[in-house]
């Protein structure tokens, strides 16, 4: 006998991360005995560096590995200000961090703090699409705002965020060096986002997963504009700066009414982050840098390949941007020239005939009003060169045939 089960009305809105749907199809695609390229899952196959695995042993070696305070152990969260403070200018404590398992929790546990059913909150779309899915699911109205091209590289529609507040608007989220576009914030948009959150009493979450993956110059936090480190939260995650996605550690950092909150729904939900993960993500922040740098330099040639091969394509125009390990060229001229309009077809056609796997526009959520132009977002951090090479060759004969 079955037993009819009722699921709370809410599941429905629940959403999924679409490129594990993509990642499901290459792997499909390559148990039938095909060659993938995979260039749709934003995860590194880079090592984690050895002084940050040593760190984890010793720590497991002395007993590291009952619960630690809910929100993490202070030698973590005392670095962690340190680093903030150092490189944003912010003037936190202890108080100010709480640590998670990941960067993600943060979305649901700023969410559960500050949004009421039926609050609006802005976020950007394309996007994660974590934001949508977790805004709707706790209640409350997402409302899309867009990035725009422009001459050396993709920025946010800051005339779009402002037209959609209204005086449900409570929340305002910020992806600054953005999956999937990889859009940056100038140093005039900056100072135009904390003057709309003050004029809106707006609170923000600032994500900021790519900080650190950044090849020339340096990268500049929303936070450090007057007043936004009093209405802001910051998403940090160890996962990619130090390659370090399935050992599930980051951390919330912002002012400490809502940091306690966050802090007790850590005792709700996980108890705590773990414990000898937490010493691992220590070394990271404190340890030896040799082979974190390794890293970008290895990200930084993936990225110059890509981005001359991708514009050798004809009908496919890609920027070549100064942080994260994505790209979004535009292949509305390469789909038109193979006939097809829509990019389900698309993909699955490329994917079939070349066996690079990628994910599209569709993936960061529904287009938006006006929205004419096609989009791919490649990630370049699961890849290595000879095979970007030899995939993207593919790809090209391809889409030129
Ligand atoms: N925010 C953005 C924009 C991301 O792209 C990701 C991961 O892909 C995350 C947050 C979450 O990363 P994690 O939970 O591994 O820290």
């Amino acid at each position: 006998m079955t037993i009819p089960i009722t699921l709370a009305d809410r599941v429905e809105k629940l959403g999924i991360e679409t490129a594990f749907v993509v990642a499901a199809q290459a792997a499909a695609h390559a148990a039938a005995g095909n060659k993938v390229y995979p260039f749709h899952l934003g995860d590194l196959n880079l090592k984690t560096p050895h002084n940050i695995i040593e760190a984890a042993y010793r720590a497991l070696q002395d007993g590291k590995t009952g619960y630690t305070a809910n929100a993490g152990i202070p030698h973590l969260r005392e670095a962690l200000a340190d680093d903030f403070n150092r490189t944003r200018g912010t003037g936190y404590t202890v108080d100010n961090v709480a640590v998670q398992p990941g960067g993600k929790p943060v979305i649901a546990k700023f969410l559960l703090t500050l949004m009421n059913p039926g609050d609006e909150v802005l976020y950007p779309n394309p996007g994660f699409p974590i934001y949508e899915s977790q805004i709707e699911f706790h209640g409350g109205i997402a409302v899309p705002y867009g990035t725009v091209p422009g001459d050396r590289n993709f920025t946010f529609d800051i005339e779009g965020i402002e037209a959609s507040i209204t005086e449900r608007t409570k929340l305002l989220i910020v992806n600054d060096l953005h999956n999937p576009t990889s859009a940056e914030c100038s140093p005039e948009d900056r100072r135009r986002i904390a003057e709309l959150a003050a004029k809106y009493d707006l609170t923000v979450l600032l994500d900021e997963a790519y900080y650190d993956i950044r090849y020339d110059g340096e990268s500049a936090s929303l936070i450090s504009e007057p007043g936004m480190a009093e209405r802001s939260v910051i998403l940090y995650t160890f996962s990619k700066r130090f390659a370090m996605t399935g050992w599930r550690i980051g951390a919330a950092l912002g002012p400490k009414k809502i940091i306690g909150v966050i802090g007790k729904l850590n005792v709700n939900d996980e108890s705590c982050t773990n414990h000898f993960v937490q010493y691992a993500a220590l070394e990271a922040l404190t340890g030896h840098q040799g082979e974190v740098l390794n890293i970008l330099k290895v990200l930084r040639e993936r990225r110059d390949l890509c981005v001359d091969l991708l514009n050798d394509i004809e009908g496919v125009f890609c920027y070549r941007p100064n942080a994260t390990f994505y790209l979004y060229p535009e292949v509305t001229a390469a789909m038109t020239n193979k006939g097809f309009d829509n990019y389900q077809d698309f993909l699955a056609a490329v994917l079939e005939n070349t066996g690079v796997s990628m994910c599209a526009r569709a993936h960061f959520g529904p287009p938006l009003p006006g929205e004419t132009k096609q989009y791919v977002r490649l990630a370049y951090s699961g890849i290595n060169l000879d095979s970007i090479k030899e995939g993207l060759v593919k790809l090209k004969n391809y889409l030129e045939s």
